[in-house]
C-alpha cells in the first residue's frame, strides 16, 4: 500500500487550482495524469523577466518587463485588426496589442489613466516598441511577482505556458517533507538539497544553468530515480537468488563430441563464456545469466553447448525465440548440429497445430525431446516438460519478465541465460539489466572479412543495381532492405519494397524474391529457404529479416532509404553480411539531403564495426530518452535522470542501493523506511513484495 504521506502527490491533476478535465487532458500529453508527474517534469528552459525596461530603452526581440501608464485604447482599424492600447512613461510611448479581444475585457484589465505592469516579447513596429499579448500583466503592486525568471516547460497545442507554469507550482506546492534516504554524508559531500527543497528549486531556477542536469536539485532528483529503480532490481534479484536453484553438471559426453564435430575451433571469448555459464548452471542458485554478442560473434553454438550440458544432466532445454522466422533458422543451425550427438530437437511454434503440436507436446511431456525450439507458443499453458533445467531467451528486448518467468515456471530451478545481440552501453545495462550476470563474446570468430560500406544517394541508385548484377552473375547472393513506410493511421506500407521487388525482377530477371512480415509464415519460409539454398539470387525484404537470419554465401546488403532506420539496426542489417568468407558490401542508398544527426549515423557506420561503439554513439545521437522511450527496448523510462549527463550517478546509485539493502536486509531502519517511500515515489513499488516473500 502506498504511505498515506504521498496521497497528495498520487491525486490527479484536477485537484490542483485552475486544473479542470480539460487542462487536466492537456496537462497528461506532456507531463502524465497525476500532481507527481507535474513535479518530476523538469523545466526545459526558463524566461528571465527581471530586466525592467524604460520604454525608450527596449530592444527589438527582447523579453521585458515594463511599467506603463495607460494612455488611451485606439479605435481597431478594421474587425480583423488587433486590439491597440497606447502606453506611456516619461521616455517614450509603446503599443500593447491583442488579437481576438473583446474591447470591454481590455478596457477593465488596462484602464486608462493608470498604470500597469506588462511582461513580454518586445517587437518593433514601424520605430514604435509593441508588446503583443503580454505573457503578465497587473497592477503596479505586481511589479515583484513579475518580475522573475520563469520556467518553461515542454508545451503542447491548447496549453498555455502560464497555465502550465501555474499548476507545475502548484503542484510542487504540495510536496510534503519526506523522511531522507539518501546517505547523509554523500549529500553533504555533493551539497544537494533535501527532496522537497530540491523539487521546489527544480522548478524555480534562477539562471540557465539550474535547469542543466549537474544543477545540484536536478542530480538529486535523477539520483533519487536512478536510487529507486536500482534498490528495485536489487530487490528482485536478490528474491531470484533466493529461488532454489538445482545445480546442472554436464559430464560433457554430448558436448564434447560435438566440439570435435564443429568445423571451427571455439574462440578463446567463446570458452571463456562457456565457462561462466557451466560455472552458474552447476552451482546450487539459480542463473540468471545475459549473454551479449555482436551479431555475427558465435552466441548460437555457445547456447547449443549450454543446452547440451542440461540434457548431460538429464535434463531438457529450451530455446525461446521472438519470431517464427528467427525460430525455424534456430532450428535448422542448432538441429544438425544436436543431430551430429544423437540429440533430438523439435520445434513449437504457432504453426504447428492439430496432431502435429500433440506429437511435440508428447515428446516434450515424456522426455523423448531433449531440446525445443520455439516461439511464444512455448509459453502456453498445456505446454509441460518432463524435466525442463535451462531456458535459453533469444533477444530479450522483446519478451518481458513475465514471460521469462512463464517459461520457466514449467520446471524446477529453471536456469536462464538471455542471449542479445543489440549491444547495450555499459551506462544501460546496469538500470535495464541489473537483475543479470552479464557474459560477453567480445570480437568475431577469425577469417571473417571486414564488411566494406559506402553512402550513395538515391541519385545513382542505377550504379548500385549495376554492381549487384556484376556481383550476382559471379554467383554471389544479396539481400536488398527496404523500409516499412507508415501512414498517417500507424498501418506499415509496404509499397517500398514491392515496388522495388518488381523494378528488380524486371532488371535482373529471375532469382528475386521478396519477404516481409504481412506475409504468411509459410511463404516467408518458402522464399527464405530458396535463399538460404540459393535459388534465389537476391532477397527483397523489409526489416524482419533484422535478426538472426544467416546465409553465408550473401555478400552485399543494399539499404535503401537509410536514413529512415536507427543506427543500431542498421548495424544489425549490416550484420548478415561478412558471415562466410567472401568479401562483402553494405550499400547505404539515401535520400539526399541528408540532416546533421543522418549524415552521422552514416559516418559512424563506415567508420566502425564495433557493436558497442556503435551503441555508445546511438546513445549520444538519439539521446538516452529516446533510447529509453523505446517500448520495445524493454528499458525503464526515466523522467529526471539523463542516462548521458548523468552517468557518474547511475554507478554511486547501484553501490547505494546494494549498500542500503547490506545494512538493512529487510528495510525496516529509518533508511530502510525512508527507502520504501522512494519506491513508491518513483512507483518502483512493485519491487517491494519480493521482502515479504524472503
Ligand atoms: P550470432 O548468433 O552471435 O549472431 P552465430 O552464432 O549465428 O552468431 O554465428 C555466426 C556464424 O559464425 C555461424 O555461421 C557460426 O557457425 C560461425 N561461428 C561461430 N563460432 C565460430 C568460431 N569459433 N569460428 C568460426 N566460425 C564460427
Ligand atoms: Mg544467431
Amino acid at each position: 500500500m502506498r504511505p498515506p504521506i504521498l496521497f497528495p502527490l498520487f491525486a490527479e491533476t484536477t485537484a490542483l487550482p485552475g486544473v479542470g478535465a480539460r487542462v487536466a487532458d492537456l496537462i497528461e500529453k506532456v507531463a502524465g495524469r497525476r500532481v507527481v508527474d507535474l513535479v518530476f517534469l523538469p523545466p526545459s528552459g526558463l524566461i528571465d523577466r527581471r530586466t525592467i525596461r524604460r520604454i525608450a530603452d527596449l530592444a527589438d526581440g527582447e523579453t521585458a518587463t515594463v511599467v506603463v501608464h495607460i494612455d488611451e485604447h485606439l479605435p481597431p482599424s478594421s474587425s480583423r485588426a488587433p486590439r491597440r492600447i497606447k502606453a506611456s512613461d516619461d521616455s517614450g510611448t509603446m503599443i500593447i496589442g491583442f488579437f481576438h479581444a473583446r474591447a470591454e475585457t481590455l478596457q477593465k484589465k488596462f484602464p486608462p489613466g493608470e498604470k500597469r505592469v506588462v511582461s513580454g516579447r518586445i517587437d518593433r513596429y514601424h520605430g514604435t516598441p509593441q508588446m503583443m499579448h503580454p505573457d503578465r500583466d497587473g497592477p503596479e503592486s505586481s511589479l515583484d511577482s513579475i518580475a522573475i525568471v520563469e520556467p518553461v516547460y515542454p508545451l503542447t497545442a491548447g496549453l498555455l505556458p502560464r497555465v502550465l507554469v501555474k499548476a507545475a507550482a502548484a503542484a510542487v506546492a504540495r510536496v510534503p517533507d519526506l523522511p531522507e534516504w539518501q546517505d547523509a554524508s554523500w549529500l553533504k559531500a555533493r551539497g544537494w538539497p533535501a527532496f522537497r527543497e530540491a523539487t521546489a528549486r527544480l522548478h524555480s531556477p534562477a539562471t540557465p544553468a539550474d535547469i542543466e542536469p549537474p544543477a545540484p536539485a536536478r542530480a538529486r532528483l535523477a539520483f533519487d530515480e536512478l536510487l529507486a529503480n536500482q534498490l528495485a532490481l536489487c530487490l528482485v534479484r536478490r528474491s531470484l537468488r533466493r529461488l532454489k536453484g538445482r545445480p546442472t553438471r554436464g559430464d560433457g559426453r554430448l558436448a564434447g563430441p560435438l566440439e570435435a564435430a564443429l568445423p571451427f575451433t571455439l574462440t578463446g571469448s567463446q570458452r571463456q563464456v562457456l565457462s561462466e555459464i557451466a560455472g552458474d548452471m552447476a552451482a546450487e542458485h539459480r542463473m540468471l545469466r545475459l549473454l551479449q554478442g555482436d551479431v555475427g560473434s558465435g552466441k548460437t553454438v555457445v547456447a547449443l553447448m549450454a543446452m547440451l550440458a542440461a540434457v548431460e544432466a538429464g535434463g531438457q532445454a529450451a530455446l525461446l525465440a521472438p519470431t517464427e522466422i528467427l525460430a525455424r533458422q534456430h532450428l535448422q543451425t542448432v538441429g544438425p548440429m544436436a543431430a551430429k550427438v544423437g540429440i533430438d530437437t523439435v520445434i513449437l511454434t504457432g504453426r504447428e497445430k492439430g496432431k502435429a503440436r500433440t506429437r511435440v507436446l508428447e515428446r516434450l511431456a515424456d522426455g523423448r525431446a531433449a531440446i525445443v525450439v520455439g516461439t511464444h507458443a512455448l509459453l502456453e499453458e498445456d505446454v509441460a516438460f518432463r524435466d525442463l533445467r535451462l531456458a535459453v531467451i533469444d533477444e530479450q528486448h522483446r519478451f518481458g519478465v513475465h514471460q521469462r518467468l512463464q517459461l520457466t515456471s514449467k520446471g524446477q530451478g529453471v536456469d536462464v541465460l538471455v542471449m542479445t545481440a543489440t549491444p547495450i552501453p555499459r551506462t544501460l545495462q546496469l538500470t535495464a539489466y541489473g537483475d543479470m550476470e552479464v557474459s560477453r563474446i567480445v570480437g568475431k570468430p577469425p577469417g571473417r572479412q571486414p564488411v566494406t560500406t559506402v553512402a550513395l544517394p538515391t541519385d545513382r541508385i542505377d550504379q548500385v543495381i549495376e554492381g549487384l548484377r556484376r556481383q550476382i552473375s559471379g554467383g554471389g547472393q544479396a539481400y536488398w532492405v527496404c523500409p516499412l513506410v507508415e501512414d498517417s493511421e500507424g498501418v506499415a506500407d509496404l509499397t517500398p519494397a514491392t515496388t522495388r521487388y518488381e523494378s528488380l525482377c524486371k532488371l535482373l530477371g529471375e532469382g528475386v524474391g521478396l519477404v516481409h512480415g504481412r506475409m504468411k509464415g509459410a511463404e516467408k519460409d518458402a522464399v527464405m529457404t530458396d535463399f538460404a539454398e540459393g535459388r534465389l539470387s537476391v532477397l527483397v525484404a523489409t526489416t524482419v529479416i533484422e535478426v538472426g537470419v544467416d546465409v553465408p554465401n550473401a555478400t552485399v546488403m543494399v539499404i535503401e532509404h537509410a536514413e529512415r532506420f536507427g543506427l543500431a539496426q542498421l548495424h544489425q542489417l549490416r550484420g548478415r553480411v561478412g558471415r562466410g568468407s567472401g568479401r562483402s558490401s553494405c550499400v547505404l542508398v539515401y535520400a539526399a539531403p541528408l540532416g546533421a544527426v543522418a549524415k552521422q549515423r552514416l559516418n559512424t557506420l563506415r567508420e566502425t564495426d564495433d557493436g558497442f561503439v556503435i551503441a555508445e554513439q546511438d546513445l549520444k545521437l538519439r539521446g538516452a530518452g529516446e533510447l529509453l522511450g523505446t517500448r520495445q527496448s524493454g528499458l525503464p523510462a526515466f523522467r529526471l535522470a539523463d542516462p548521458d549527463a548523468h552517468q557518474d550517478l547511475m554507478e554511486a546509485a547501484t553501490d547505494q542501493a546494494r549498500l542500503i539493502l547490506h545494512r538493512d536486509p529487510d528495510l525496516e531502519g529509518d533508511i530502510g523506511k525512508a527507502a520504501r517511500i522512494l519506491l513508491y515515489l518513483f512507483e518502483r513499488d512493485a519491487a517491494i513484495r519480493y521482502l515479504r516473500s524472503g
